[in-house]
């Protein structure tokens, strides 16, 4: 019998923990457990306002990046919070074009609404999308888990007719993902691939290996010949290799992404080899869920949160 690791373990409890509300109000009302945590937080998040995540993208733009932003957030449960939340990306969109920032502005559908209403995200997402074409700026939408995924994609695809500057993400680890792809590319948005971050039954979900890469690599294969834009959005290094074999980042249509404090490293090197590479920035005081997913995705984050949590937190924007 192959025993799972302590890792693994903790990873899967992590990802339970992480939604459970107690624990997470316990750590956040903590004189004691918040700034541990938020010394942790600080590794993945550029802080808890829009000026921190602006700021920083601001340094890496001058650096040679392109950057993502996002406020983190995610299942708003009422109409109040979705608009609040909507209201903070148009804002955040604003800040953006003041400071003469080209960034792409990302967020969950859940987090302006899909979780209430379809129909206020719908509208939600247009006056985000106009808000921002205004200022020649484009949103992606991130794919969140497969119960959700022919409502995003049928809201992102009311959106794209209307505006080309809309993207959205899709995962790799779908079956399905091959045929959504297909279908989209009839549309103009850009398309993220993803592996995929939710834990899906098995029958639709190809779990991580080499068979995922193969899948992963040809639905860039697929965005390329159709001279589609794509950005490839992972950290893995053998992921990597193949694309620039292919000369695929030399393609104008084709930019590597990577979030923010994971492998500052290797978007570096990529940047410094002349490749197109964008940065991932989140900020905003939801980021417990943040953290804890970083660390759930790859164990030995944990480590890492807990040096932060003893030596306080580091400024990761150096690392670029
Ligand atoms: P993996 O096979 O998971 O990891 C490959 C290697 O990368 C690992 O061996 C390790 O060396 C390194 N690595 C990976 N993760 C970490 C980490 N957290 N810390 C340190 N090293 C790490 N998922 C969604 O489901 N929906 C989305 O909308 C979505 N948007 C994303 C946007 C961006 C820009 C990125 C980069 C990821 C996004 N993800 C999203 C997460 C994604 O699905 C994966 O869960 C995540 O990227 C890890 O997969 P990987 O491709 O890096 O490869």
């Amino acid at each position: 019998m192959v025993l799972p690791s302590i890792e693994k373990q903790f990873a899967d409890s992590l990802k339970s923990i992480a939604r459970n509300l107690e624990i997470k109000e316990y750590i956040q009302q903590s004189p004691e457990l918040y700034p541990l945590f938020l010394s942790s937080a600080k590794r993945f998040v550029t802080g808890e306002s829009r000026e921190d995540g602006v700021s920083i993208g601001d340094q890496l733009v001058h650096k040679g990046y392109r950057i993502s932003l996002e406020f983190i957030g995610e299942n708003t449960i009422n109409k109040e919070e979705c608009v609040r939340a909507k209201d903070e990306f148009i804002a955040l969109i604003k800040q953006c074009s003041n400071r003469g920032i080209s960034s792409r502005i990302s967020f969950d559908l859940s987090h302006i609404g899909l979780s209430v209403d379809p129909e206020l995200t719908f509208q939600n997402l247009l006056e985000m999308a106009k808000e921002a074409q205004s200022h020649g700026l484009s949103l992606m939408i991130s794919m969140e888990e497969s119960a959700k995924t022919d409502q995003i994609l049928s809201i992102y695809k009311r959106v794209v007719v209307e505006y080309s500057n809309v993207g959205v993400t899709l995962q790799a680890q779908l079956y399905r993902t091959l045929n959504d792809l297909n279908e989209l590319l009839n549309y103009s948005g850009e398309i993220r691939i993803v592996k995929g971050a939710y834990q899906e039954p098995s029958d639709i979900c190809i779990p991580r290996s080499d068979k995922l890469d193969q899948r992963y690599l040809e639905l860039v294969d697929l965005c390329v010949r159709a001279g589609h834009q794509v950005s490839i959005a992972s950290h893995d290094e053998a992921i990597y290799k193949q694309i620039i074999q292919r000369g695929y980042l030399q393609n104008s249509n084709v930019e590597a992404e990577m979030l923010y404090g994971i492998r500052p490293e290797l978007c570096k090197q990529l940047k410094d080899d002349g490749l197109p590479v964008r940065v991932y920035l989140t900020y905003g005081v939801e980021w417990y869920l943040y953290l804890c997913h970083r660390i759930a995705e790859y164990p030995p984050n944990i480590y890492v949160a807990i040096t932060d949590m003893i030596q306080g937190a580091k400024d990761t924007s150096k690392l670029y």
